[in-house]
């Protein structure tokens, strides 16, 4: 075994004030047990990159059940396969895992991943050196078995171990490697660049739901336009949704609302955004493009119940391929694209008058209204209008009820 590199603080230069406080107790509190534990994965990178950290996870030699002993109430065991402890101060939550084990040698696609380990092989299971650094908070150094601090240092993407087999056993790998390059702009190390030509195809063979997951962390990011723009490039966006990647390469405007979310999600909260509206806003211009040549140009009429078929009919032909989105993210996508017509209507000759529905999603409506006026900043004035009156219909119908209720 290969003793690790060790930064110490006039290397690394983390400031310590910068280590989550809740972070800092849950690992002194299993250190002063007899565990050994350490910050690792994203949060440790982040602090090198000096980015904020999203999370802070922490690794541990503690098994799940001496977690719980010592966290008592506040930590809850979760998963079957591998149980992780969360545990809560108040609405945050700290992610602790025990030391694991991965199959490094074997190119085929994991199933499982649930062996206990040693701190090295837990960082040898990882994806990427980047994200395979531990951080030892009692003596302030940065643990290195991956060399990933000096990656970090050259802002190269590498995968720990042979690129090939960690994207066999895992494709979801190659979609964080391109998420990774998009959010802190590194460049992807030649063994890793061939292995995702190679393996491009065995994305299919990966859950769907992750995948999706991890396209909402990156909505949720602030670099999406980025992410997508690099997916299509590298030919996997085609993979799993050949319309959307069609459209990113062939219409001039594609990127244009996604990249209003990334300012929009920069300047507010990663969460500042419903996921229905982060959804709409990739496909809400398919939708437009097909009103315009299947009616407008033919001149044939339609009206909101037709938009909703066609945008529902949308929703299946970009997400189908491959995605599952659920019942209540469909409903609300419709809504707030059928509702777009109604707040500013295609055929601009018709005056409509402002009558808000009941609709219970038109509030997320009316947020993506607004995205679309950062970017036509004319429609600014339609959506103070459509707003004021929603407000006002709301605080109606609350007094009304406030009546009722008295006259009970
Ligand atoms: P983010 O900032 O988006 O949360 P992250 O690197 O922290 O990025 P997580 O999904 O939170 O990503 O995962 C935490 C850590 O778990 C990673 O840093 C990495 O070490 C490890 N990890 C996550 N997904 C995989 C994977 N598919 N294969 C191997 N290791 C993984
Ligand atoms: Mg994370």
């Amino acid at each position: 075994m290969r003793p690790p590199k060790v930064y110490s603080i006039d290397e690394h230069r983390i400031p310590t004030f910068k280590i989550d406080k809740q972070a800092y107790y849950v690992i002194e509190k299993l250190r002063q047990n007899g565990f050994i534990s350490f910050l690792v994965g994203g949060g440790v990178r982040d602090l090198l990159l000096n980015v904020r950290p999203k999370d802070f996870d922490i690794s541990t030699s503690a098994k799940p059940e001496e977690i719980k002993k010592l966290f008592k109430r506040s930590c809850i065991l979760i998963g079957r396969r591998f149980r992780l402890a969360h545990i809560r101060f108040g609405k945050k939550i700290i992610e602790v895992s025990t030391f694991r084990a991965g199959e490094m040698g074997e190119a085929k696609l994991i199933l499982r991943d649930n062996v206990f380990g040693t701190p090295q092989q837990d960082v040898l299971r990882r994806d990427f050196t980047i994200n395979g650094l531990f951080y030892d908070v009692g003596v302030q150094t940065v643990i290195d078995y991956v060399g990933g601090y000096l990656d970090l240092e050259k802002k190269l993407l590498r995968t720990i171990g042979d690129a090939n087999v960690r994207f066999i056993q895992d494709p979801v790998r190659m979609i964080r490697l391109l998420k990774f390059k998009a959010r802190f702009d590194l460049e992807i190390e030649e063994k890793t660049f061939l292995a995702l030509k190679e393996n491009k195809e065995e994305i299919l063979k990966s859950s769907p739901a992750r995948i999706l997951e991890e396209f909402f962390k990156m909505l949720e990011s602030g670099s999406a336009k980025n992410f997508f723009y690099l997916l299509t490039k590298h030919e996997i966006l085609d993979l799993l949704t050949p319309l959307l990647s069609k459209f990113f390469q062939e219409e001039k405007l594609s990127y244009d609302l996604i990249k209003v979310v990334d300012i929009f999600i920069k300047k507010n909260h990663p969460k500042a955004l419903d996921r229905s509206i982060l959804i709409s806003s990739m496909i809400f211009y398919i939708l437009e493009k097909r009103l315009q040549v299947n009616y407008i140009d033919k001149k044939i009429f339609f009206h909101l119940g037709i938009i909703a078929i066609e945008t529902k009919k949308v929703i299946d032909d970009v997400f189908r391929p491959f995605f599952h989105i659920s019942k209540k993210m469909k409903a609300q996508i419709i809504s707030i694209l059928v509702n777009q017509f109604r707040i500013l209507p295609l055929i601009t000759s018709k005056r409509t008058r402002i009558r808000i529905p009941r609709d219970p999603f038109f509030y997320l409506a009316l947020d993506f209204f607004n995205l679309r006026c950062q970017l036509n900043p004319k429609l600014t004035n339609i959506y103070t209008q459509w707003r004021e009156k929603f407000i006002d219909s709301h605080s109606k119908k609350r007094k009304y009820f406030k009546r009722k209720n008295a006259n009970i």
